[in-house]
């Protein structure tokens, strides 16, 4: 195929390690992360019609409805910085939008890879209670695990660093939920396409990222 992509589609429970790795993989590989999280908040707080209709969604942890969902992924992936391909970080997030994902990507070869970071529930739920983010660029830390330079300021672009809304409790148990109700059958269809790699994501950040760098790229 002449028009041949790099699509990864990183799979895991809320709080694995998707954000931050993804971020790191966009680093030494030049292809865009494209989280659709991060998209949503964005337009959460730049209130515009996206960020006011996903609201009600990620406030109670549900995911958002597909058609809009998909809609907003075709138009991310034909940004000019995506056509050697994608580090997909939350997205597809259950089969209907991995079947619309399937079809966006049959032009350019289709997924290439999908990493499952595997994490035990205990450890997410530490990772996830912890998580701070930056409120301008997005980037993730840990109050333990991954710890600013400065405590509540971004090392990146010197932003406040936020807790949030959906990373509190009640909100988290929801998330689990809905991962394992809609998310999870994804391992399934990846691997029956032969395209699922389980990575130990109870390692550390640096030795995961060498575990995708591997995947990804070998
Ligand atoms: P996801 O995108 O899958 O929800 P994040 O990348 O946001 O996960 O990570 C969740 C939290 O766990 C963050 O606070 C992050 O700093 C921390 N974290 C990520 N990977 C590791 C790791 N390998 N070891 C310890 N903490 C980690
Ligand atoms: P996490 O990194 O902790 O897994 P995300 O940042 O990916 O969380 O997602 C936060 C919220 O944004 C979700 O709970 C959901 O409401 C919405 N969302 C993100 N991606 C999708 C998606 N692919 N489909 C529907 N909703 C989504």
């Amino acid at each position: 195929m002449s028009d041949r992509r790099i699509y990864v589609v990183l799979l895991g429970v809320p709080g694995a390690g998707k954000g931050t790795q993804a971020k790191l993989l966009e680093q030494s590989t030049g292809l865009p992360q494209i989280s659709t999280g991060d998209i949503f908040r964005y337009n959460l707080k730049n209130q515009t019609e996206l960020g006011k209709l996903a609201k009600s969604y990620m406030d109670r942890g549900d995911l958002v409805p597909d058609e809009v969902t998909i809609r907003m992924v075709q138009d991310r992936l034909q940004q000019p910085d995506c056509v050697r391909g994608a580090i997909m970080d939350g997205f597809p997030r259950n089969l209907v939008q991995a079947t619309a994902f399937d079809t966006m990507t049959a032009p350019y070869g289709g997924v290439r890879v999908a990493p499952l970071i595997q994490v035990e529930d205990d450890e997410t739920i530490r990772r996830i209670t912890g998580r701070r983010s930056c409120r301008t660029c997005g980037a993730v830390y840990h109050v333990i695990y991954n710890p600013p330079k400065v405590e509540g300021i971004c090392d990146v672009d010197g932003g406040e660093l936020y807790q949030r809304d959906d990373d509190k409790e009640d909100t988290v148990r929801n998330r689990l939920f809905v991962y394992y109700k809609q998310t999870a059958p994804l391992i399934g269809y990846y691997y029956a396409k032969g395209l699922l790699r389980e990575v130990d994501g109870a390692m550390s950040i640096e030795a995961v990222q060498q575990a995708l760098l591997a995947i990804v790229v070998g």
